[in-house]
């Protein structure tokens, strides 16, 4: 069980406003922020079913955080785990690649699938169950009922006195927990990374409370690298000494400042913006970067 007490950072700006950051990406030194809660009650549950040989099994793309997290979670639980992979390309050169390299030497197992078998869960889903039959299948990204309900950890009376709580957004189960173990009179703001407008749906029937408006923030698309962003996250960590990835957190604090610029908040309220981890991704995307001759992301991960 990771402490949850995680240090805050706090960044005085204009119009007497206070943005404070909470650390989550230090909860655990390698499964970071979001994605442990998330897991938290789902593997908890299933290994209280005491089943003889426990399995984790669970989707995602080459640089994902919740892929890094299962891996992690299955060695330090010793429990088998099994990631099925987007991109059957993947096969032949998964070892360039640092999120699965290091899921791998903690002992995962990989299937690499296509695009469209992928992209049909439900069926992969099942096909799976009838395969292995005493098998946890975690959704992509983690998020169920269940996982809301570990994002209660993240809140609690270091976060009660803020006017607002901002997470970014890819599943929406992050944002679900958080409105929904929200103060009455928090308000709380996701940062949409994915251009997906399903998403308020589905967060409001996660949640079951409305206290929560989705901002969207993605910056070219899911996963695209951009070199503003990138920018903004070396120039972010040079002032604040707050390292941000590229693909979550990064694009989160950078809209979160504009909208500030943009007098979008009141003169003196205080901002809580969770630090939901992902730094494991900066090393894989700066091999992207470096290949394409792009100017590299700077804080590095110890
Ligand atoms: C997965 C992830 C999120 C988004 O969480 P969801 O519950 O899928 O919306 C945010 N930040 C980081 C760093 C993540 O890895």
């Amino acid at each position: 069980m990771p402490t949850h007490e995680v240090p805050l950072t706090e960044i005085h700006l204009n119009r007497n406003i206070r943005l404070f950051i909470k650390r989550d990406d230090q909860i655990h030194p390698e499964i970071s922020g979001n994605k442990f809660w998330k897991l938290f009650y789902n593997i908890n549950q299933y290994l209280a079913q005491e089943i003889e040989n426990p399995v984790l099994i669970t989707f995602g793309g080459a640089f994902s955080n919740h892929i890094a997290a299962v891996a992690a979670l299955g060695r330090e639980l010793g429990i088998a785990t099994l990631g099925l992979i987007r991109g059957e390309e993947l096969e032949q050169k998964w070892h360039e690649n640092e999120t699965l390299t290091k899921a791998s030497a903690d002992g995962m197992r990989f299937r690499f699938v296509n695009r469209q078998t992928f992209r049909d869960k439900d069926s992969l889903t099942q096909n799976l169950q009838k395969e292995f039959r005493q098998a946890l299948i975690i959704p992509e990204g983690g998020t169920n009922q269940v996982a809301v309900n570990g994002i209660q950890h993240m809140l609690g009376n270091a976060t009660k006195s803020f006017n607002y709580l901002c997470t970014a957004v890819g599943t929406g189960g992050t944002v679900a927990g958080i409105s929904r173990f929200a103060e009455e009179n928090q308000k709380v703001l996701g940062f949409k990374v994915v251009k997906d407008s399903s998403l308020e749906a589905k967060v409001s029937e996660l949640s079951g409370k409305e206290n929560f408006e989705l901002i969207d923030a993605a910056d070219g698309g899911y996963g695209k690298i951009t070199d503003g962003n990138n920018r903004f996250i070396n120039s972010f960590y040079d002032k604040y000494g707050v390292p941000l990835d590229p693909v979550y957190t990064g694009k989160m604090m950078r809209k979160l400042f504009e909208l500030i610029e943009q007098n979008f908040f009141a003169e003196g309220c205080t901002i809580l913006a969770f630090h939901t981890g992902g730094l494991q991704g900066i090393k894989g995307a700066n091999e992207m970067l470096k290949k394409n001759e792009r100017p590299l992301i700077k804080t590095t991960v110890k």
